[in-house]
């Protein structure tokens, strides 16, 4: 077994060999506890015939430890000063693919078509940069990858917005369009002094496991999700208010949508923020013919 990438000294050491200064703009700040990456790798339960997709390899401290417990290892990194510090701390494994290339812009259902003909499930797992977390995410889900689900580092806040609960303040259309794909569950909080450098933030991971189906079952999911928007619009103003100013229309349509949240069996009252996400499928598919 080599010796860890992930302890303070080493990274040091791979830092000062390179002349490595970090990239505030591309989220650089990198784990230096090998424990912490343990428990990573222990949430997304791999096996010897997972693939895994990780995203920001940094030196590598993450990508080794998901390379000594999966089959293979595909990572997508986007500062190209990285690339010749990779080939050189990843050298002992042989099942580890970097691309560069960044998240946002990356085809990864032809990666996985091309990288992972021989493995028997899919996981993502990152420390993401935190300048991006939510549209990596999303990008990810809406692609619709033939994944398990996710096991991810992220600002805490952002988490715990992710895994949030009807009712509390936290909840909002992130919420609902993160839990519409899978069940969202905050495995882990992590003090700043696991990173070099320190970020401002505090960390959470956050487990996503990919429903079998979404959560629930919508004509047309762009307008789903742009009732979910507009309902959360001024989170202080009813439901009400908020389909009215919100919708494209909505004044003209008041009488149409106060017929539509009563047949929904929703109080024109209440706020957004306490509506479960079936309650906002059923108001969606009221609304719809209204609007199309
Ligand atoms: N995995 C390493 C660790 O845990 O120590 C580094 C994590 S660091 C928080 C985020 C990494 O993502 C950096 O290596 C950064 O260069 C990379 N990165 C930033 N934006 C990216 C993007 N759009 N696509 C791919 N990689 C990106």
């Amino acid at each position: 077994m080599y010796k860890d990438i992930a302890t303070p000294t080493r990274t040091k050491e791979i830092l000062e060999k390179y002349g490595f200064s970090f990239k505030k703009s591309l989220g650089q700040n990198f784990l230096i506890e090998p424990n912490v990456l343990h428990r990573i790798v222990d949430f997304a339960q791999l096996s010897e015939r997972t693939g895994v997709i990780e995203i920001g390899p940094g030196i590598g401290a993450l990508t080794e430890q998901l390379a000594r417990r999966a089959k293979k290892v595909v990572a997508f990194e986007i500062d190209q000063r990285l690339l010749p510090i990779l080939a050189d701390t990843l050298s002992p494994y042989t099942n580890v693919s970097i691309i560069h290339e960044d998240i946002l812009k990356a085809d990864v259902q032809q990666v996985i078509a091309e990288q992972f003909t021989d493995v028997d499930d899919i996981m993502v797992v990152a420390n993401l940069p935190y300048y991006v977390t939510t549209p990596i995410i999303m990008k990810l889900l809406t692609d619709r990858l033939p994944i398990r689900g996710m096991v991810v580092m992220l600002q805490k806040e952002v988490a715990d917005r992710m895994a949030a609960k009807p009712g509390t303040k936290d909840y909002g259309s992130l919420t609902i369009a993160v839990q519409y794909y899978t069940h969202a569950e905050t495995v882990m909080h992590v003090p700043r002094t696991v990173f070099v450098p320190k970020p401002n933030v505090d960390s959470a991971v956050i487990r996503l496991l990919k429903r079998e189906q979404p959560a629930v079952s919508v004509s047309n999911e762009d307008f789903f999700f742009a009732v979910v928007r507009a309902s959360f619009g001024q989170r202080r103003k009813t439901i009400l208010n908020n389909l009215l100013n919100q919708l494209p229309n909505g004044k003209e349509k008041k009488e149409q949508i106060e017929n539509a949240l009563a047949n929904a069996g929703i109080d024109p009252k209440r706020r957004g923020e306490t509506l479960a996400i079936a309650e906002f499928a059923t108001l969606s598919e009221q609304l719809y013919p209204i609007f199309y």
